[in-house]
């Protein structure tokens, strides 16, 4: 399995290794050639002004939306999940704009920005997994095409909807494979199809 990780700014290194662990090709992309022949791509946490504007710069936000369009399996965490939101309450700007979601950009507020819950995801895994959170997003609202995967105190921290998966928090942080496993078991059926 060739899984990419969007590498224009943010948290990348994590995923790759998590990828290597769980025995996929990991592949950085930068370039927009690099989106050929993966079967997969995570759209790492950063910032998403930022990753949203490179995106723009290197020429890879037309073919990686349409890609996604087209069934390509995507992960947005944390930024990348503001990436992919269909509506963004508290940003004027959209970026690839492909799932039914509206999201909430640093939801949590500046005075707990950062924190750690458990919590078990039916879908996912069997145990309680950790989720670390960092200036996250919530999602405040779905269309009926999008699975609600997680909630915390009643917010909406993962969803799925077909090829999409996106999380507010960092599974890439922490030593829990599970949620890699999961989206490589996404990448695995879009492959057969
Ligand atoms: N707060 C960031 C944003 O709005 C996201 C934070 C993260 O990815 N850890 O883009």
């Amino acid at each position: 399995m060739r899984i990419g990780v969007l590498a224009l700014q943010g948290g990348v290194a994590e995923h790759i290794n998590h990828l290597i662990k769980l025995n996929c090709e990991a592949v950085e992309v930068r370039k927009k050639e690099e989106l050929e022949g993966l079967n997969g791509i995570i759209l790492p946490g950063g910032e998403s002004t930022t990753i949203g504007k490179l995106l723009r710069k290197t020429g890879i936000f037309d073919i990686l939306r349409n890609k996604i369009l087209e069934g390509l399996p995507v992960w947005g965490t944390c930024a990348g999940m503001i990436l992919l939101a269909k509506d963004i309450e508290n940003d004027n700007v959209k970026h690839l704009a492909t799932m039914d979601i509206t999201v909430r950009r640093n939801a949590y507020g500046s005075q707990i920005d950062s924190f750690l819950a458990e919590e078990s995801i039916e879908a996912v895994a069997n145990e309680k997994i950790p989720l670390v959170f960092i200036r996250a997003p919530f999602i405040t609202s779905v269309d009926d095409k999008v699975e609600i995967l997680a909630k915390i105190e009643e917010k909406v921290v993962a969803a799925r909807q077909g090829n999409m998966l996106v999380t507010s928090f960092h599974p890439e942080l922490t030593d829990n494979l599970e949620f890699h496993r999961y989206f490589i078991g996404i990448c695995g059926k879009y492959a057969k199809l």
